[in-house]
This record gives structure tokens, C-alpha cells and sequence, in this order.
């Protein structure tokens, strides 16, 4: 296992100073490598988070443009950067933040066909989507990859965090919200959305990325954040055997 630099050390040293992480935990966020799918609202504080903790390697996803009406909720992106692609945008933000780390940005959408090269090496998939065709691609690639599948939606003043870890037998997104239920069109474009619930759930999203990489967390996840009484609440998730996804083996 490769060692922190002096510098290193000092860049995390709160990390460093805490049980929970420490040198060997730091160690294994620099080696690890996550995958963000779209840096909006959700993408911005997640990517955020992960450069400024560490992550050692990020692949982040987007084939949008930067639009003033973006600069309400996606703070990755400032005025200077209206009209440059998001990708492009995002990475010289974050290797401003943190030039110790590997970024690769892909200015891409993500399809059926392209979907496989870009995520088949990542630890951990974070879905920072905002449609439901992407969702469900994320969903069925990571399920057959058996990979973490980290997922943060937001619309109006309702949040949703979900973690469905496909490393073993678990529910998947299509479980919940089954494939011909979604009204396709339900997005922060046309529902609105308060500006920082995405700022609350990407940063829950890189938590629980690092929680998961370093051992403190398994298993499916799903919680509801209510933004108006700041209540969060966990549901259980259970399959669902009528499930289109999971039926298709
Ligand atoms: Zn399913």
C-alpha cells in the first residue's frame, strides 16, 4: 500500500486525527475511485465533498452546458463559466480545490452503449441524475455489475437519499419506483426546487460514499428529507417481485 505524503498528511489531518478514518482510512479513499453521473444540483456538493476528502480518483458525467438559471443551486459553476460545458467547468473548479488527485472528466450522456466503458472500473456509482432514464440505466448496470449504487433526488421541498448495494442480494431503484409509474418529465426543470436541499443530499450522497468505503456502512439504504420541517425519515426497503429490473436477471 502506497503512504501519504507530509503534505498529504496535513491536507487530511482532520481526517487523520479521527478514529473512524485515520492513515489506513485515508489511505483507502486515495485509492478508491467513484463515479459521479451528472454535476447539477446534486453532482456540485458531492464532487465537492469527495475532491476535498480525497477520493483518489473521480470520473464525473455530464454533456450540459452551464446556464445562468444553473448558478441558483449548482455551486460548482460561477458566472465566468456561463455557456462552458459543466465538465469542463467542474474540473478546473475542483483541481483548483485539490491538485493531489486524479480527474477525469467525460462530456458525455450516459447510454445504454457507452454506459459499461465508463463505469466498469469505479468502486462506487453516484447517481446525481435528474431523469429517470439515466436512474434506471444507473440502476440496471450496477445491479448486473454488482457495484454501490449511491442515488440523491431532489424536487420542490423533498429529498430522497438512497443506497442500493448490489455487492449482494439487495432492492433495487426499479423496486421502489416501479419503471412505468414515474412521470417522465418530473424534473427540477419544471417542478422547481429549494436551493439547498441538493446542497443537504449530495453532501449525504459523498458521506455515505466515504462511509461505504471505508467499511462503516452496508446494505440498501432509504431515507425522505422533508425540507420545510427538516424531518429525515428511513424507510425499509424491501424487493419487490413484480419488479421489471430485478425479473430480468
Ligand atoms: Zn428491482
Amino acid at each position: 500500500m502506497t503512504e501519504l505524503s507530509d503534505k498529504e498528511r496535513l491536507r487530511y489531518s482532520r481526517h487523520l486525527l479521527l478514529k473512524e478514518v485515520g492513515e489506513q482510512g485515508q489511505l483507502m479513499l486515495k485509492q478508491a475511485h467513484v463515479a459521479v453521473v451528472g454535476c447539477g444540483g446534486l453532482g456540485s456538493p458531492a464532487l465537492f465533498y469527495l475532491a476535498a476528502s480525497g477520493i483518489g480518483r473521480l470520473t464525473f458525467i455530464d454533456n450540459d452546458d452551464v446556464e445562468l438559471s444553473n448558478l441558483q443551486r449548482q455551486i460548482l459553476y460561477k458566472i465566468n463559466h456561463l455557456g462552458q460545458g459543466k465538465t469542463r467547468a467542474a474540473s478546473k473548479v475542483l483541481a483548483s480545490l485539490n491538485n493531489e488527485i486524479t480527474l477525469t472528466p467525460i462530456n458525455a450522456r450516459l447510454t445504454q452503449d457507452n454506459v459499461a466503458e465508463l463505469l466498469n472500473e469505479a468502486d462506487i456509482v453516484l447517481d446525481c441524475s435528474d431523469n429517470f432514464n439515466t436512474r434506471y440505466l444507473l440502476n440496471a448496470y450496477c445491479r448486473a455489475a454488482n457495484k454501490v449504487l449511491i442515488a440523491g433526488a431532489a424536487i420542490a421541498t423533498q429529498g430522497q437519499l438512497m443506497c442500493f448495494d448490489f455487492r449482494a442480494e439487495s432492492p433495487c431503484y426499479a423496486c421502489v419506483f416501479p419503471m412505468d409509474s414515474q412521470a417522465s418529465t418530473e424534473n427540477c426543470d419544471n417542478f422547481g426546487v429549494i436551493s439547498p436541499l441538493l446542497g443537504i443530499i449530495g453532501a449525504q450522497q459523498a458521506l455515505l460514499t466515504i462511509n461505504v468505503l471505508l467499511g462503516h456502512h452496508q446494505g440498501s439504504l432509504f431515507s425522505v428529507l422533508d425540507g420545510l420541517s427538516l424531518q429525515q425519515k428511513p424507510y425499509r426497503l424491501t424487493k419487490n417481485s413484480e419488479c421489471e429490473c430485478c425479473g430480468l436477471k
